[in-house]
């Protein structure tokens, strides 16, 4: 919602097709509209309505948005992931969960102070690290999903 100034169009090449601009990184890239996403991209009343917005992001329905040019999206967004995991104390109950940064958000002091024992076995986000942590999570008594 907030990344308008940093995925840039630069030009737009055809109808669905672009050439943008990562500009935190100052990476170029082609972009195409997902073929199944087109008639979501016509309409550009959200991207008006959300100057700060991407202008690649569409409402999905049911309160969802989402990006129309996931195949083609920078490195940057592909990598980035709201939620990797939920944490379940014993009783069920949440106790947190875990972005694709690997931030705990949690506001249970135990599993906070449990992750932070297990983060810095960690060298930083990627498929390895999520095993580990979800494994230690696991020993430690908690249920992940
Ligand atoms: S994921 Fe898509 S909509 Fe979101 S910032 Fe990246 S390119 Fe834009």
């Amino acid at each position: 919602m907030y990344l308008g100034d940093y995925i840039v169009i630069e030009k737009q090449t055809s109808q669905y097709t672009f050439d943008c601009c990562c500009v935190s990184t100052g990476t170029e890239f082609s972009a195409e509209v997902d073929s199944d996403k087109q008639n979501l991209f016509d309409d550009h009343t959200f991207s008006d309505q959300n100057p700060t917005a991407c202008r690649f992001l569409r409402p999905l329905g049911e309160g969802r948005i989402g990006c129309t040019i996931h195949t083609d999206s920078p490195a940057q967004c592909k990598y980035y992931r709201c939620k990797i995991m939920d944490i379940f104390s014993t009783d069920g109950n949440q106790a947190g969960y875990i972005t694709g940064t690997l931030a705990l958000h949690s506001s249970d002091s135990l599993l906070r102070d449990t992750y932070n024992g297990i983060v810095t076995d960690v060298s930083g986000p990627g498929e390895d690290s999520e095993e580990y942590i979800k494994n230690q999570l696991i020993k430690a008594g908690y249920q992940v999903r």
